[in-house]
Order: C-alpha cells, then structure tokens, then sequence
C-alpha cells in the first residue's frame, strides 16, 4: 500500500487551513464534520467561508500565511492558489511533525483525503492514492447506491447490544455467527424500512431464543422497476435486487433491469400478457406467500411502480393476513418516465393544471370510463394499456367534447432504446399509430402539452443497445 489508511480523532482539536476560497471551504466541512476547532488564514474569505464565521463554527486569521500560525495545532491544510506558499506551509508543517495536507498537490502532503461516504458511526473512505480523484468520487458514488442510508443506525443499535449479546454467547464463533445473520437478515431491513423499535424487540428475543432466525422467516420486497431503463432504478430497489433470493417477476420488466438482480437467485417468471396469463394473480399471491414462509428473501420485481395499475395492493393483502413482512418500493412509473423521456410534461402552467391516470382496458370493444371527467379541458390524460383500444378512446374523447385536434401522443417502450412516439390528434392519431405499428407496451398522451414535444424532446435512443432490452417474455 502507498499509504497507510487510518481514522484520526480530531474532536476539539485546534485545525488550520490556509486559504479562503471554495476548496478550502470544503475541506473546512469535513473537518467541522469530523469535530475539529477549525482556524482558517487568509486576508479574505469566500461567501461560505464568511458565513461560518458569522455562525461561529470557525475562527478566522484576516492575514497571510506566518511560521508561527503552526504552533497550535494537529493537523494542516493548504488550499491557497499561490504553490509557494502552499509549498511552504508544507515544508514547515514536515519540520514540525506535523500531518499536512496541501490541495490538488500530492507531492507536498503528507496525509491525503479520502472521498467518504458517511453512514456515520460507519465511515467509508476511498482513496486511488492521489492517482484519480473522480475515479475515487466514482466508485464513492457506486458505494453510495449499495449501503443503506440507515446503515449507520443499524451499526449503532448493534453497538447498544453488544454486551448484551456478549453475555449470551461466550464463544466468540457464536457470537460472530449471530451477528452475521443479525446484520443480514430481517431486523437490518427493520431498520433501512425505519422500523426500529421492532427491530430492537425482535434483536431482544433473537437473543432470548439462542438464535436470531430458529425458524427462519422470509420477507417479500415488493419493488417498482421502472419503466424499463435501469439507470431509472432507485438505490432501495437495486439493493433489494441484489440481496433477494428468488425473483419473481412480470413481462413488463426489461432484460437490464433483470440483469441488476443477484446472478445466482432462483428466477420465476409470473408475466402476464393480454388474455394469456401466465399466472393468475391469485397463483402470484400463494407463490409469493410460500416463497416467503421456506425462509426466502422473495423480490417481487414490477414494472413501473407497484401501486399504479401494478395489483401491488392485492398482492401485499394476501402477505399480511400472512403475517408475512414485507416491503414497498416505489418505481418510477410508466407516465412520469415515458412522458419525460419522450419531452412531454404531464403539466404545464399554461396548458395543463391536473393530469389524469387510466387504463384503456377493452371489454366487449367498449372502455368503462368517465368521459365527461376526462374531456374537460385544461388536463392531460395519460392512457395505460390502451393501444387496441385506441380508436375507441379517440372516438369517445371527441364525443364528449374534445376537438379532434387536440394533440394526442402515442409512445412504444418508453425510456429504452426501442422508445418510438407517434405525435398527431385525436382525429388522426389511431391511423398513425397503426401505420407505425407499434409494439407494446405503449402509452397514450392526450392533451395540449403534447405541442411542446417538438421542442422539448431530447431523448435519442440508442439503437445499437436496442437488442440488449428486448422485454423478457416467457424466460
Ligand atoms: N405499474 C406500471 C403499469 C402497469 S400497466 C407502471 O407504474 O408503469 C402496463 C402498462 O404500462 C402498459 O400497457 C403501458 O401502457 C404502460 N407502460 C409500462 N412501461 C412502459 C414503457 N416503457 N413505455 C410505454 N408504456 C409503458
């Protein structure tokens, strides 16, 4: 290793940083954050500099850089613009033994920073040894996505029982067998879901019975994939994906999102297709429930978000009156990513005030909907799962009030690079949509914000990666 990686304690210990600027006030931060008494010198202060001064939460030197500023203190930062000073601020702090940082200049430090990513009391710190500070901040941000927010205060409540757990296990194989199975299963997911008083009761009795998980209890994640993109996923859904035993999952969901879950979990798959379901949802709900009771991490992956026109609702019934735990986690859905990607805002202050969700399921060629609601004007509408009934939609919409040039949007795979849209009205769109011949799953815009998307469409697919996001059907 080029460097020895260490924590210091600097709590209430006297800090010096010469210089005054930006950079200097960002290492300012990080050692106010770490509990440092911070005094900068400089014969000016930059805008956050000045205002921690008036907040008190630093001292301020209104002068050059002198030998004796270095008497009191345990470390040094230089962050000047002026290499001879910040250079001999480092000569001087080396004659002094004393730990010295100088900015962007690796040849006069004698510690440098690591890029950190904070779930205090858990600290993670990245270093390339100077050699890239954005591959540092890269990874860091990678990191960012894996460990849970609440991760620091699951490291927290373990501190709270370690003596505890330390009395019950005398071994320390034991112990280390229980904390791992504490600090991977169901009560660490009490704690990232914010269920913290029920994860303490659950540590207490885990400790009690010998064993964190006697009987071992699964868990279903009940997570929104997005509308296909996996740059879309939240940090809880990719997280969730990569720790689930088995996925199940529906046609909706694409290959690179699929890809995102862990490589060696079993994968079902429960998609449903117009009139050819592959599981009926009642089959979905037992599955999930006996998945979950022979002790597995179920991810029950969904396209979009599972609360919109998802079923996500009837499938947690069945787990509760289960008694099975289980978590939500929102997805981007089909109207905000695909109206996004394809420059269409749902709302616009001139044209738009509300916006109206609905599925344009057809039964007997007709659509059960409130037409009088959806024809006011002043709104957008947003169809989901209405490309075979598109010319009914269009028909009803223009019978009730609409002008048939009212601008209406079609858009096939939205946020992929297979997104087609198909601009047009109300009186032409079911023609061009089916001269487009589309592939689903598409949806259906109606309303005047549909004009701005000349303007405001700026998503180009890539279609060389068009193969890679084929919707996963049937495997
Ligand atoms: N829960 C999902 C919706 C499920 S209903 C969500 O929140 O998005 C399935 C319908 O969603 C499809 O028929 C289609 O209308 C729409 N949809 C989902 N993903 C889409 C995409 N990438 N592009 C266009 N429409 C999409």
């Amino acid at each position: 290793m080029q460097f020895l990686p260490i924590f210091l304690d600097i709590k209430n210990q006297p800090c010096t940083v010469v210089g005054g600027g930006e950079v200097a006030a960002r290492k300012v931060d990080v050692l106010l954050n770490s509990g440092g008494k911070v005094t900068v010198i400089s014969p000016e202060l930059c805008g956050a500099l000045a205002r921690q001064l008036d907040d008190g939460k630093i001292a301020h030197l209104l002068t050059h850089f002198a030998p004796e500023h270095l008497g009191q203190t345990v470390l040094v930062i230089a962050a000047t613009d002026d290499r001879a000073v910040n250079a001999q601020v480092s000569e001087l702090a080396r004659a002094r033994s004393l730990p010295v940082n100088v900015v962007d200049d690796p040849a006069l430090c004698s510690f440098i920073m690591p890029s950190v990513v904070d779930r205090s009391p858990v600290i993670v710190a990245v270093s390339t040894g100077g050699s890239s500070p954005v591959l540092a901040r890269l990874l860091r941000a990678r990191l960012e996505t894996l460990i849970p927010g609440a991760y620091g205060r699951l490291a927290t409540m373990a501190d709270s029982f370690r003596s505890k757990v330390k009395q019950h296990f005398s071994e320390p194989g034991q112990r280390r067998v229980f904390w791992e199975k504490v600090l991977q299963g169901p009560i660490a997911e009490m704690v990232y879901a914010g269920r913290e008083s029920e994860a303490v009761k659950a540590l207490e009795q885990a400790i009690e019975e010998g064993a964190p998980d006697a009987k071992p209890i699964g868990e279903v994640y009940l997570v929104g994939g997005g509308p296909g993109n996996p740059d879309l996923l939240t940090f809880r859904a990719l997280r969730l994906m990569q720790q689930a035993d088995v996925i199940v999952y529906d046609n909706l969901v694409t290959q690179p999102v699929l890809d995102m879950t862990r490589r060696d979990a079993d994968r079902i798959f429960v998609g449903k297709q117009r009139a050819n379901h592959a599981m009926r949802q009642e089959e979905i709900n037992e599955l999930l429930v006996k998945l979950a009771k022979e002790g597995k991490r179920v991810l029950r992956l969904k396209g979009g978000d599972p609360f919109i026109f998802g079923r996500g609702g009837e499938e947690i019934e069945t787990l509760s009156a289960n008694h099975i735990p289980f978590q939500v986690v929102p997805g981007i859905t089909a109207a905000s990513g695909v109206a996004s990607y394809a420059g269409i805002p749902l709302t616009h202050r001139d044209y738009a005030q509300a916006c109206v969700f609905v599925t344009g399921h057809l039964k007997d060629n007709t659509m059960d909907l409130d037409w009088d609601m959806l024809a006011r004007p002043n709104q957008t509408v947003v169809i989901y799962m209405g490309l075979l009934g598109l010319p009914v939609l269009c028909q009803q919409l223009i019978a009730h009030g609409l002008t048939a040039e009212t601008p209406a949007a079609i858009v096939q795979q939205g946020t992929t690079p297979s997104q087609r849209v198909v601009t047009g009205t109300l009186g032409n769109l079911p023609t061009l949509a089916a001269e487009a011949q589309l592939k689903p799953p598409t949806l259906i815009i109606v309303g005047k914000v549909v004009s701005l998307q000349g303007k405001l469409n700026w998503f180009v697919p890539d279609q060389a990666a068009e193969g890679n996001f084929a919707i996963t059907r049937n495997n």
